[in-house]
């Protein structure tokens, strides 16, 4: 990692500096950039957060082996994304022990949860202790939806006083849901100086994304990617492999389209794919520098027709769609974590930390679903089943 620019003409200059071309994106299509040479540890500066990181990060969620992340760390990557609640805490520690000897190598990622500051601050310094590091570079707020936490008083006096103690380099917020009103808040409160967003092929599709961008009544996902990006909040890309099912046989890496083309995005810093193998960790780094293709869009097409009817894409299109206050994007993200990544614990648990009144257990009672999803998933049938393999 190196130190980043400080001010917002400096970033621009960076960002034209590594190629990264301005081009405005239309409603439903990806905007693009120019990519390093496939294969170079391509590097762009994580907003204004001191921090300049490979586009390929670590995400470490599900990753039980520490030589896994280690093996990635030696190949260039630069940024190690995990969290407190990982595994019952049990993740940390294996970053910890992957990390040992290269620390300084390395962006450390983690997260903590809204609560009174002082369990906030006893989580992180929990954080500290399991990852074996004396300052946590970047401290997330953990799944935020709403502006008012964006504004949180008791969360950012937390923050500031881990920041002012040399505990925390820098606080951003981690969103799946709300994402767009999250990135906007954060854009203009100003405290926090990342945005970890779920974001990939499936996102910003579809007619009714395309007519609220016509209409101006939604940016859409890309653009505000993109306008938040530049205008200095260091973005960084979950979910980007849309949920890591099996990839169809034969072809170009679907894995490695999907990333090119949410790095295709000019406003994304860098993203952080689950690996759990030597393979997958190849795999991922052969995305480093691509610019998506006719043949990876391809690959992608026949991804989407794998998982088409059941994969939510996150796009938020329908945040609050639902009349009983089903959190769908949640509720499907468990599903998700089951049927995508086959970790039934995961998704169970992701079920369970919803609340009761925002969980598919009203599913069932209405005569025919109000949300309306732009790719065309059986809403109601997908959330009754989340309900009943998820539940109790
Ligand atoms: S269910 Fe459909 S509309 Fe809702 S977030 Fe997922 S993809 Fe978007
Ligand atoms: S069927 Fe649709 S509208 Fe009814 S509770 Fe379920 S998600 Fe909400």
């Amino acid at each position: 990692m190196t130190l980043p620019p400080t001010t917002r003409r400096d970033f621009l200059k960076t960002i034209a500096a590594a190629g990264i071309a301005t081009a405005v994106a239309g409603q439903g299509t990806q905007p693009e950039a120019v990519a390093a040479p496939a294969g170079a540890a391509e590097k762009r500066p994580l907003g204004r957060t001191g921090f300049t990181v490979s586009t390929i990060g670590f995400g470490a969620m599900i990753t039980r082996d520490p030589d896994v992340i280690r093996a990635a760390v030696d190949r260039g990557v630069d940024y190690v994304d995990t969290a407190d609640c990982y595994m019952g805490g049990e993740n940390e520690r294996i970053v910890g022990r992957a990390l040992a000897g290269v620390r300084d190598k390395v962006v450390l990622a983690t997260k903590v949860h809204i609560d009174p500051g002082d369990k906030m601050i006893r989580s992180a310094e929990n954080s500290l202790r399991s990852l074996k590091v004396d300052v946590i570079d970047l401290l997330q707020l953990h799944g935020i939806s709403t502006e008012g936490e964006v504004t949180d008083p008791r969360a950012r006096e937390a923050l500031q006083k881990l920041i002012d103690r040399g505990k925390v380099r820098v606080a951003g917020v981690t969103t799946h849901s709300g994402q767009e009103t999250v990135l906007r808040a954060v854009r203009k409160h100003g405290f926090y100086k990342t945005v970890l967003v779920a974001y990939n092929f499936r996102s910003d599709t579809g007619v009714t994304a395309a007519v609220k961008g016509a209409l101006g009544l939604s940016e859409g996902l890309s653009n505000t990617i993109r306008s938040v990006g530049e205008a200095g909040v260091g973005i960084i890309a979950m979910k980007t492999q849309a949920g890591g099912y099996p990839s169809p046989p034969g072809g170009v890496s679907p894995h490695q389209a999907a990333l090119a083309w949410v790095l295709g995005n000019p406003g994304v810093a860098t993203t952080v794919p689950s690996m759990t193998t030597y393979a997958q960790v190849e795999d991922n780094l052969g995305a480093r520098g691509r610019r998506l293709s006719f043949s990876d869009r391809v690959a992608l097409r026949r991804y989407a027709m794998e998982i088409g009817d059941r994969h939510c894409g996150l796009c938020g299109a329908c945040d609050g769609a639902c009349p009983n206050g089903v959190d769908v994007p949640s509720v499907l993200r468990s599903l998700t974590y089951r049927d995508g990544y086959r970790l039934e614990e995961l998704a169970r648990a992701s079920y369970a930390a919803l609340p009761a009144e925002r969980n598919a257990s009203a599913c069932g009672d209405c005569p025919s679903c109000a949300v309306s999803c732009p790719l065309r998933l059986p809403v109601a049938r997908l959330a009754r089943e989340a309900h009943a393999v998820l539940s109790g």
